[in-house]
């Protein structure tokens, strides 16, 4: 399709933040094309379907809160639903809200540039289309970006190579054969006991060694969801004032004053409970590395506890910060090692060497496969945005000037590029919450702009570099006290060779973060320059924003904040 067509905004990406945008434009009433690569909506839940892929937050709650209606009548299966119930649900939502219509499908956008005379953006395609916008909103998804390490002989390698972000539509059958599976993260966490249900041998190459708390995944109760959809409103107020934007049941009060057997029995309960809420054992486990230490070792012990062979135990066993890296949650992960089929190579000291026509050669010895599944995660929150040419004032572009790490200013906006807005973007709690609801909110408050924009003829609106310059410093601060910050992970870019290492996400807790959001916009959009207006300033109409009121409760939002005490609280 070609298309030299005039829009109001043009939306980069068809996942959850691309649909919601579209959908709010168009409460806007104004004009908004949507691009994106993949054939479908979905985005994470299109391209990810590797064999045991479902999220991590529990289903009720990882789901859009904008429509009563669609909270109501859709029904989750499980507490931890899987990647097709997932993608059914995003075609649901594009179905019943009549999404498609404005989705180009099938078409990558390839650079984005500012035509500051006339302040719009020119967008074009891989498929020739050349269209114009005063607002474009990179909804292009924190970890959309695969990484395929760059292993030598790859191309010789005769079998079949699948990476797990990028996994074939068609059913992949591994029965019967040798596969062998790079990575152990949470991907190939999930991935690795449903493939090993099939095939005849499977090998594990592991870098480094994961935390995994066991997701006690169930059917759905009908009474549970019924009590929880006859009161999702509180549900959800309560789950954005919390930290992670997801309500669980959490202790805040600090491991080392527990005696040690009460905290086994603290870390035993919350065990049972499973899943990411296990880190709300107590408040200090990502703050203090001595409180730390006592939830690693209980860790490290239901791993002993688990798997029967001593040696492969000790690799399984992480020596890192508990929940530095991403925790991960998994159905039986570590009991796969028990099968005598399934086997574990530590490739920490030295990496893996090469693919050959047959396998992989790793510490001198030749493994040979019929299928490798590189499960080696992705170019975590700038990757998409590197891969398009972004030109904005004086010809700069955001892959230059985010060269020493991302600058954005509340990971909305950065200065030099008006007018584009970023939808959990480096720089805003994005990855550490609950995603959908960063989303929602990111939206909410850029569809308020826009129509704010509207409302008072305003051209342009554009982040001011000492407000961001200041933001950015801001988030770098808090990202120093928590344990987060310590280790090697894709939060900080340390996941690929030659990223910058920076802590990219904001780590102050979802509700400071939203409330800043709001004072902002109250203000009168502080520390944005608005122009083409006279009146830019003059209080917006909230159409959107208002169900992100938060009441701050200081001693639960922010851990961060608190733990802090030098840290200016936003
Ligand atoms: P995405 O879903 O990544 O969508 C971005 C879209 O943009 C993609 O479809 C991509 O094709 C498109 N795009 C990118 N660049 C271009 C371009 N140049 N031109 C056109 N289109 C482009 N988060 C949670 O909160 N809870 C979970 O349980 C959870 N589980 C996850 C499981 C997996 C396996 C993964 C990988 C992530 C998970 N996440 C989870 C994070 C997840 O990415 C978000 O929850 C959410 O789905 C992101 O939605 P999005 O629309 O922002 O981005
Ligand atoms: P990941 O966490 O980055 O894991 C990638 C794995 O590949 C790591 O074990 C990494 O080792 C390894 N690796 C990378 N390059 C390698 C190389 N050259 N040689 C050997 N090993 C290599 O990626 P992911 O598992 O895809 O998960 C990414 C994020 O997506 C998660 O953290 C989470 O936010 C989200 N996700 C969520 C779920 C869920 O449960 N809902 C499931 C999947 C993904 P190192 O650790 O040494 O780098």
């Amino acid at each position: 399709m070609k298309s030299n067509d005039s829009f109001n905004t043009v939306i980069v990406g068809a996942g959850f933040a691309g649909m919601f945008m579209l959908y709010r434009l168009r409460m806007l009433g104004v004009s908004a094309r949507v691009y994106e690569t993949g054939s479908d909506v979905g985005g994470t839940w299109y391209w990810n379907r590797y064999p045991g892929a479902r999220c991590d937050v529990e289903s009720m709650q990882y789901s859009f809160s904008f429509s009563e209606e669609l909270e109501q009548e859709w029904e989750w299966s499980e507490k931890y639903s899987a990647q097709p119930e997932i993608l059914s649900y995003a075609n649901h939502v594009a179905d019943r809200f009549d999404l498609r219509r404005d989705i180009q499908f099938d078409t990558r956008v390839t650079s984005i540039t500012f035509d500051e005379s006339h302040n719009y953006w020119t967008i074009k395609t891989d498929r020739g289309d050349q269209v114009s916008a005063q607002f474009c909103v990179m909804a292009v998804g924190c970890l959309s970006a695969a990484n395929l390490p760059d292993f030598e002989g790859l191309d010789e390698f005769e079998g079949s190579i699948y990476h797990t972000g990028e996994w074939p539509h068609d059913e992949v059958d591994f029965s019967g054969l040798q596969v062998g599976v790079i990575g152990t993260g949470s991907s190939a966490i999930q991935a690795i006991p449903v493939i090993a249900e099939q095939a005849s041998s499977l090998t594990v190459f592991q870098r480094t060694p994961n935390y995994s708390v066991p997701a006690h995944n169930q059917d759905l109760d009908p009474d549970y969801v019924k009590s929880v959809k006859s009161s999702y409103p509180d549900l959800r107020a309560k789950a954005r004032a919390r930290p992670t934007g997801f309500y669980f049941e959490y202790d805040t009060s600090p491991a080392l004053k527990a005696t040690a057997e009460s905290r086994e029995q603290q870390y035993e309960a919350f065990w049972a409970r499973g899943g990411l809420p296990f880190l709300g054992a107590y408040g200090d486990l990502l703050f203090n590395k001595e409180a730390n230490d006592t939830i690693a070792e209980f860790a490290r012990k239901k791993i002993r506890d688990i798997v029967k062979d001593s040696e492969t135990a000790d690799l399984l066993c992480p020596d890192n910060v508990f929940g530095c890296k991403r925790l991960c949650v998994d159905i039986d992960y570590f009991a796969v090692y028990n099968q005598p089929h399934v086997r574990l190579i530590d490739v920490s000291d030295k990496p893996i060497e090469r693919f050959t026509k047959k396998g992989i050669i790793a510490n001198d010895i030749e493994y040979e496969f019929d299928s490798v599944v590189c499960a080696t995660g992705f170019a975590a929150m700038t990757g998409s945005f590197d891969k398009i040419q972004i030109t904005g004032r004086d010809g700069l572009t955001l892959k230059e000037k985010w060269r020493a790490g991302p600058r954005t200013y509340l990971g909305l906006a950065s200065n030099g590029f008006p007018n584009l807005f970023m939808i959990t973007g480096p720089g805003s709690p994005s990855v550490l919450a609950s995603m959908i609801q960063a989303i929602e909110q990111h939206v909410d408050w850029i569809a308020d702009c826009i129509g704010h924009m509207k409302d008072v003829g305003a051209s342009t609106i554009e982040a001011k570099v000492r407000d961001e310059n200041d933001w950015v410093d801001h988030v770098n601060e808090v990202s120093q006290v928590s344990l987060r910050s310590t280790c090697s992970s894709w939060y900080v870019g340390a996941n690929i060779p030659g990223r910058p290492k920076v802590f990219m996400p904001y780590i102050g807790g979802f509700p400071i973060y939203v409330d800043k959001c709001n004072s902002i916009m109250m203000g009168g959009y502080e520390g944005f320059i608005m122009a083409g207006s006279e009146k830019p300033t003059t209080p917006p109409q909230v159409r959107c924003t208002e169900r992100w009121h938060v009441e701050l409760d200081m001693e639960v939002i922010s851990p961060a904040a608190i733990a802090a005490n030098r840290v200016p609280i936003v």
